[in-house]
């Protein structure tokens, strides 16, 4: 379960966060941008399982929440990662400006990594690339730096910049960042698709299916044999797998897959008997494991009162016997 901050920037009345007259006669406040922009990735996400996610700023606008207590928020909901969304100044009425990305100077080389993901679906969706020399730029921001979430600060174009501002303005630029921002959350944390958003397929076939799927994504090939495919379920079935550390990735992606493949095997063929687990083994521990069964001392002892073995101390001799119980 990724935990994602999301902060729309400034508050209506902010002082000085707004549109240039010249090119905007209502002068839009840049919180209305910001939030517009939120608000779309807020209802994208909602596609989406496998996340929970906290609003930052004051969603009516009325308060410009201080910068100290939306990165505090952000920290006392443990935030994986944080979106902080905002539109730029600085380019005085002239043309040019374009899309530029933050991150705190010292943040981690996942941070960096992520950062140039993130602007890469930012300029794939909207385009909106501009002349800025350093579109991946570093700034000690407050919300960056008392962040301890992996951050990043869009600024999603100019708002005095004869170029950016009639992009900036438009809906259609607003959902293009906000797809872009979802998009790249998906990949990034692999959210599942809500399985819910679309309508059931043919009915469950009677027998245990494989799914027939032969590709190589876990995502597809769980959702094939329907089961849950979040990102919670898949870190329990590795778990389960003996996969430890899991975080999504590709190499352990492809390793449950192939695990699971496995282990299907002899459930799709309910004529041959179960696997009785290593019959070769001397070890106890070795063929507890082999039959995914707890092979603590605790539960030997266990086993070993169950099967009539006193006073278990794990000896050779005492392992050896409630071996020979277990397999009958
Ligand atoms: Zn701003």
């Amino acid at each position: 379960m990724v935990k994602i901050a999301l902060d729309a920037g400034h508050g209506i009345n902010t002082p000085g966060k707004r549109v240039m007259k010249r090119f905007d006669s209502k002068e839009t406040r840049e919180w209305t941008l910001n939030s517009r922009v939120a608000d779309y990735v807020e209802s994208y996400l909602r596609d989406y399982i496998g996340y929970s996610l906290l609003r930052l700023d004051d969603k009516t606008g009325k308060i410009d929440v201080p910068l100290t207590t939306r990165a505090r928020n952000s920290n006392n909901f443990k935030a994986d990662v944080l979106i902080s969304i905002h539109h730029n100044a600085g380019i005085g009425g002239g043309k040019g400006g374009g899309i530029v990305l933050y991150r705190y100077p010292n943040s981690t080389k996942f941070t960096r990594a992520m950062q140039k993901r993130l602007y890469n679906e930012l300029i794939k969706q909207t385009r909106l690339k501009g002349n800025r020399a350093n579109p991946l730029a570093q700034a000690n921001f407050a919300i960056l730096r008392q962040s301890r979430a992996a951050a990043v600060l869009i600024e999603n174009g100019f708002m005095d910049s004869a170029t950016d501002v009639p992009i900036i303005l438009s809906d259609t630029h607003a959902k293009k960042t906000a797809r872009a921002i979802v998009n790249w959350l998906a990949k990034e944390y692999k959210l599942s698709k809500r399985s819910g958003t679309k309508p059931k397929p043919t009915p469950k076939p009677t027998r245990p299916s494989t799914g027939g799927y032969q590709g190589n994504s876990i995502v597809d090939y769980l959702n094939s044999i329907g089961v849950n495919s979040s990102y919670a379920n898949r870190k329990k079935l590795a778990q389960q797998h003996g996969i430890r550390n899991y975080k999504g990735t590709a190499k352990q992606n492809l390793n449950l897959l192939n695990k699971l493949r496995a282990n299907e095997k002899p459930a799709n063929k309910p004529s041959k008997p179960k696997p009785k687990g290593d019959m070769k083994t001397n070890s106890i521990v070795d063929y507890l494991k082999s039959i995914n069964e707890n092979s603590s001392f605790e539960n030997r002892k266990k086993l070993a009162t169950k099967h009539g073995i006193k006073n278990y101390k794990g000896t050779a001799a005492q392992n050896l016997q409630l071996l020979k119980k277990l397999r009958g």
